[in-house]
C-alpha cells in the first residue's frame, strides 16, 4: 500500500525537499491554531481530530475542514443551500 503523507518526526531531518516540508509546516501551524467559536465567540476552538473541532470554553463540537474549521468551498456550499431554501 502506498504511504499517505509524511510522518511528522521525519520532517525534522533534511529529507523530501524544502517545498513539501515548508507546506506541511504551514498547514500544521493552521491546524494547531485557535479559532473563534461559532456559538460563544471566544478564540477557543481547537482541532481534536481530523475535521473535528471543539470549543474549549463551551464544549461545542462541530465538523469542519481537515486543517481549518471552515473551508472556502464549505462557505460557498452553505450559501447555495441557503439560497435554495429560500426559494
Ligand atoms: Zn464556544
Amino acid at each position: 500500500m502506498p504511504r499517505i503523507g509524511v510522518p511528522r518526526a521525519k520532517l525534522r531531518v533534511p529529507r523530501y525537499g524544502r517545498r513539501p516540508r515548508k507546506q506541511y509546516e504551514a498547514i500544521l501551524a493552521k491546524a494547531k491554531a485557535r479559532y473563534k467559536c461559532p456559538r460563544c465567540n471566544t478564540q477557543k476552538v481547537v482541532r481534536i481530530r481530523l475535521g473535528i473541532w471543539r470549543c474549549k470554553k463551551c464544549g461545542f463540537e462541530f465538523t469542519g475542514g481537515a486543517w481549518v474549521p471552515q473551508t472556502p468551498s464549505a462557505r460557498t456550499n452553505y450559501a447555495a443551500i441557503m439560497r435554495a431554501r429560500s426559494q
